[in-house]
C-alpha cells in the first residue's frame, strides 16, 4: 500500500485506459498496473477533482490536466512550488 507515498503528478490524457472499460475517465494505475483510477467529483460543486487515488495500491495522483473528457477539472491541491 502506498497510502503515505507522495502524490504523483500525472497527465490523465496520457494514461492508459483501464482494461476494456468504456468510461473515458477510468485509467490504469501507472504505479501498480493493477488498479483503476476512477476520477472523483467534488461533492459540493460536482466538478471533477484533480486529486485521485488508485483503488488497488492507494497511490495518490494529482492530475495536471485543465480538462478531462471536456469537463473542467477543479484543482484543489496546494501548489507545492
Ligand atoms: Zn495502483
Amino acid at each position: 500500500m502506498n497510502v503515505d507515498a507522495k502524490p504523483l503528478r500525472v497527465c490523465h490524457a496520457e494514461l492508459e485506459r483501464f482494461r476494456d472499460t468504456e468510461s473515458p475517465f477510468r485509467k490504469l494505475c501507472p504505479v501498480c498496473r493493477e488498479g483503476a483510477l476512477m476520477v472523483y467529483r467534488d461533492e459540493a460543486s460536482m466538478m471533477l477533482s484533480s486529486v485521485d487515488r488508485c483503488v488497488h495500491c492507494a497511490q495518490t495522483f494529482v492530475y495536471s490536466d485543465a480538462y478531462i473528457n471536456g469537463e473542467l477539472v477543479r484543482h484543489v491541491e496546494k501548489d507545492p512550488s
